[in-house]
Order: C-alpha cells, then sequence, then structure tokens
C-alpha cells in the first residue's frame, strides 16, 4: 500500500482536530456545531465528526463571500493566476495525504486516487490559473458572475471540487462549496491549502451537511450562480427551486453511457477499456460505460474474454495498490444496486460474477457483475445503476448500434470501438453525447470542456466552454431597463 508515513500522516490530520471538524467561513474555523460522522466504507468505522451546517451557516458563508467578492475581482487575473499557481502547486507537494484521505472516506483505491483523481486535480488548477492569467485578453466584456454556490457528490469528492473551484476563482466569483455528506474531509484538508497559497478570506468558504445544506444554498438570495453535480433527481429539484430567481445554472447529472464495439474491433483492446469504463472507481462514475454494444458477429468471442478478465479482477482493501476494486461508498448504495441485480435476475436475466471474487466481511462492497439477456426496457437497461454492474445487449447494424445507444433519456458520453476509422467518425456524431471517445475510454482533460445532453444536464466544465459558465457579459448590467408596457 501507499508509505505507511501517508497513512500516519493522514491519521494525524485527523486527529489534530480531535476528529471533530467546524465550518470553514472568512478562513477561519467554525465550533462543531449538530455533527454527523463520516465512515469508511472499507471496515466500516467512523473516521470524523463533521458539522451539519443550518440555513444560518450558510447565510454566514454567503455574506463572507459577498464582502470578499469585489476586492477578490478587483485583484485582476494576473494576480489570481498566483495564487491558483500556489494551490496547484501545493496540491502536488501533499498529493499523497490527499489520496489515502480520500481512499479512506470514499473506499476507491489508492491506485485510482494517486494515478487518476490528484493528478487531474492539479492539472485542473494549473490550467485555470492560466485562463485568469489570460482572463482580459481571451474573455473581453466578460466579469465575474458573482458568488456561486457549488454542490458536489462523492464519487470524485476532490477532482469534482477542482472542476468546480479552479474556473469559479480564475473568472473572479467568491465561493461557497458544499462537499457530499459521505465524503467531505478532502475538501476540509484543500480549506487549509487555500489558507497556505494565501487565498483571501471569504473567497472560499466549505460547508459541510447533507441535502438540507445544499437546499439552503440553493434557495440563498445572496447567490448569484450555482454548479451543481449529482443526481438527475436532485437536478429536477434544483430547476424547480431556482425557477424564475435569475440565478445562473450548470446541471452535470447522471448517464447511461453506451459501449459501442463493432466486430473489427480490436478485442483485446476494446475489453481493457471496458474494464476501465465500467469497474473504475466501481461504475460510480457518471461516464461509465454501462451499456456493452457488442456487434452480433462477435459477441460471443467477446463476453468470453471479458468474463476471464472479470475473474482477474482483485477487488480488497483501498489502500492496497495492487487492488483493481474498491469499496462501495456507502452499504445503501450497495442495498440499491443488490436490489436493481436481483430485480434483473427474477426477471430471467443471466448475471456473471467472477465466483473466486471474496468479498470481506466488513464494509460495503460488490462483486463485478455483467447481465445478459435484458430486455431493451428492462430497468437494469434504462436506470443509471451506479455500481460495478454492466449491461450486455447485441446488434447487428451500425443503424441499430446508434438507434440502441441513444435509447436512453440520458446523453453524457459513449464509447465507439472499431478499427475502419470511417465507420467510427461516421457513426459518433449519431450518438447524442456530451463526448464520444473512440478506441478509448475515461479520457479527461483540462482543456476539454465536459457535459451531458437530455437528462445528462447542460452547461460544460472545463477549458473555455467552462469558463463561460463563470462570467457574464458587462453589457447585462449597462442593459437599459425594459419600457414599459
Ligand atoms: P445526489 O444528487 O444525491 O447528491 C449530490 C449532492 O447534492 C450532495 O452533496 C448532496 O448532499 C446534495 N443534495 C441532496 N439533496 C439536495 C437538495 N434537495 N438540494 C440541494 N442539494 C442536495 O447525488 P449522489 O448520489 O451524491 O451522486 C451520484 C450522482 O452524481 C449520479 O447520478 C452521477 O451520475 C452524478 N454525477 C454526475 C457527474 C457529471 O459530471 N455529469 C459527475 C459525477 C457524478
Amino acid at each position: 500500500g501507499p508509505a505507511p508515513e501517508s497513512q500516519k500522516e493522514a491519521q494525524a490530520w485527523l486527529d489534530q482536530r480531535g476528529r471533530k471538524f467546524g465550518l470553514f467561513i472568512d478562513n477561519a474555523w467554525t465550533e462543531a456545531g449538530e455533527t454527523f460522522a463520516s465512515t469508511n466504507p472499507a471496515d466500516g468505522k467512523e473516521l470524523a465528526q463533521l458539522t451539519q451546517a443550518t440555513a444560518e451557516d450558510v447565510d454566514r458563508a454567503v455574506q463572507a463571500a459577498r464582502r470578499a467578492q469585489p476586492a477578490w475581482a478587483a485583484l485582476g487575473g494576473p494576480a489570481r493566476a498566483r495564487i491558483m499557481y500556489a494551490i496547484a502547486r501545493l496540491m502536488q507537494k501533499h498529493a499523497r495525504l490527499f489520496a489515502v484521505l480520500e481512499t479512506l472516506d470514499n473506499g476507491k483505491t489508492i491506485r485510482e486516487t494517486r494515478d487518476a483523481d490528484l493528478p487531474l486535480v492539479a492539472r485542473h488548477f494549473y490550467h485555470h490559473a492560466g485562463w485568469a492569467q489570460l482572463l482580459d485578453e481571451e474573455f473581453p466584456g466578460h466579469r465575474a458572475v458573482g458568488v456561486v454556490g457549488q454542490i458536489v457528490p462523492w464519487n470524485f469528492p476532490l477532482l469534482m471540487l477542482a472542476w468546480k473551484i479552479a474556473p469559479a476563482l480564475a473568472a473572479g466569483n467568491t465561493i461557497v462549496f458544499k462537499p457530499a455528506e459521505f465524503t467531505p474531509l478532502t475538501a476540509l484538508l484543500f480549506a487549509e491549502i487555500c489558507v497556505q497559497a494565501g487565498v483571501p478570506a471569504g473567497v472560499v468558504n466549505i460547508v459541510t451537511g447533507d441535502g438540507r445544506t445544499g437546499e439552503a444554498i440553493v434557495k440563498h438570495e445572496g447567490i448569484d450562480k450555482l454548479a451543481f453535480t449529482g443526481s438527475t433527481e436532485v437536478g429536477r429539484l434544483i430547476r424547480e427551486a431556482t425557477a424564475g430567481s435569475g440565478k445562473k445554472l450548470s446541471l452535470e447529472l447522471g448517464g447511461k453511457s453506451p459501449y459501442i464495439v463493432f466486430e473489427d474491433a480490436d478485442i483485446d483492446a476494446a475489453v481493457e477499456g471496458l474494464v476501465d469504463s465500467i469497474w473504475f472507481n466501481q461504475g460510480q462514475v457518471c461516464c461509465a460505460g454501462s451499456r456493452l454494444l457488442v456487434q452480433e458477429s462477435v459477441e460471443e468471442r467477446f463476453l468470453k474474454k471479458l468474463k476471464a478478465r472479470m475473474d482477474n479482477l482483485r477487488l480488497g482493501s483501498p489502500l492496497d495498490k495492487s487492488m483493481d476494486i474498491g469499496a462501495l461508498v456507502d452499504p445503501i448504495q450497495r442495498q440499491r444496486i443488490h436490489g436493481l441485480v436481483e430485480a434483473a435476475r427474477a426477471e430471467g436475466c443471466e448475471i456473471y460474477q467472477p465466483s473466486a471474487c471474496e468479498i470481506p466481511a466488513e464494509g460495503s462492497w460488490f462483486p463485478p457483475t455483467l447481465i445478459t439477456g435484458a430486455s431493451t426496457s428492462a430497468a437494469v437497461a434504462q436506470a443509471e445503476i451506479f455500481g460495478p454492474v454492466l449491461v450486455a445487449m447485441s446488434f447487428r447494424t451500425p443503424a441499430e448500434a446508434v438507434q440502441l445507444a441513444n435509447n436512453t433519456v440520458y446523453g453524457l458520453a459513449a464509447c465507439v470501438w472499431s478499427e475502419n476509422i470511417s465507420l467510427a467518425l461516421d457513426v459518433a456524431p449519431q450518438i447524442k453525447a456530451g463526448v464520444v471517445w473512440i478506441n478509448t475510454a475515461n479520457q479527461f482533460d483540462a482543456a476539454c470542456g465536459f457535459g451531458g445532453y437530455k437528462e445528462s444536464g447542460y452547461g460544460r466544465e472545463g477549458g473555455r466552454e467552462g469558463m463561460f459558465e463563470y462570467l457574464v457579459p458587462v453589457s447585462e448590467d449597462a442593459r437599459p431597463a425594459l419600457p414599459a408596457v
């Protein structure tokens, strides 16, 4: 596993506050109020007590952000860039500590937090520091939106934080940020990094709590923009709650992404890509390739290879760097996933799980699972499972592949595998998805806009498009009032 020093450092970091955390408002820690526990899903043990922020707490955070915003914007892009480069460097310096803490809190493997989450987080701050530096040249006639409320889920706690906070800071906004109640720890460590990097008081405020804290942020009149990543269900509530409020809104919601394998694909590479696509982070990924669509002529060969590969996946202690599959974030998720798989079994689907996969006695775990024989309208074929469960179907023609791929309320991502590049390039734009990967999966870059169509939400994160989410044209202020009728 990770060096014992990083593990000791993580324990020491938790202990220094007696494993009890207040809120981070105006660059100061509040006394812990009413608290809730965050547990390690790999063993079910409590890690720390966190404060459930009330509407009054949220109000204090918003007031701090409002006071800080004009000066933060007036500081100018280059000066903000210097602070953001310092954040990026500090994230790299403490990457091991962050990775261990994230693994403890979320249950994802250390290999992923160390090799994927943390490098992408640092890259996001470096990239957006660049935008801050070039703001006036690149976005003339634009200004910061003001105070932004940001709410994220538990599947990539720190990466979603970076996706939200980096562009907001670059553009000159101030922030009230809420991590998910299952995974609040790395956001609190990030608060300390902000202080070290010289972020002025009130610019980044971090409030912990569940959906009630989220609601208080959504409803607060001092928030000019909301950025939400999470379930389609809560996204809909937020859309309703903010209708007519004048708040700018971006939503990154669920997915049920197709993974299309044509008969002329490099089958071994496609199997490997699929392992990454559906079993990365235990399938708790919004853009997970959760629907395999494989051409009939290669279906048998592909599934045989896939099952053999599944048999080799190692599930176990997330801090052990040889593990492929970690713990699910919470026993409630395990129960929900189990229910969906058992419903499919009752409907006559075939369920494949590696027989040698041993599930630890403690914690919340689910084995890699393949479902075949589901109808296109079955719950497992339509609902976002958000777990390590793949549903496989076959198709005959490219047209049928496109039709199946688009047979979903979601539109976040898709993969197309074919050695015939003109076929791949013909199919890709016919799929209604925010990102289509060809002969690869899960490629992310801070320079590239990410987001969905349909029930997967709207707005983009990353790159130039992502920056526009945190800016408004200055002319909006100058626009004359509408004449009375
Ligand atoms: P969730 O919607 O339950 O929770 C997300 C966040 O919203 C949490 O911080 C939660 O406390 C908060 N929240 C809950 N109720 C709220 C309310 N009424 N008002 C305001 N905030 C509220 O989602 P989850 O289960 O934590 O995350 C999984 C979902 O996130 C999946 O659907 C997944 O696809 C989606 N996701 C999407 C993307 C993307 O970029 N499109 C990325 C990651 C995850």
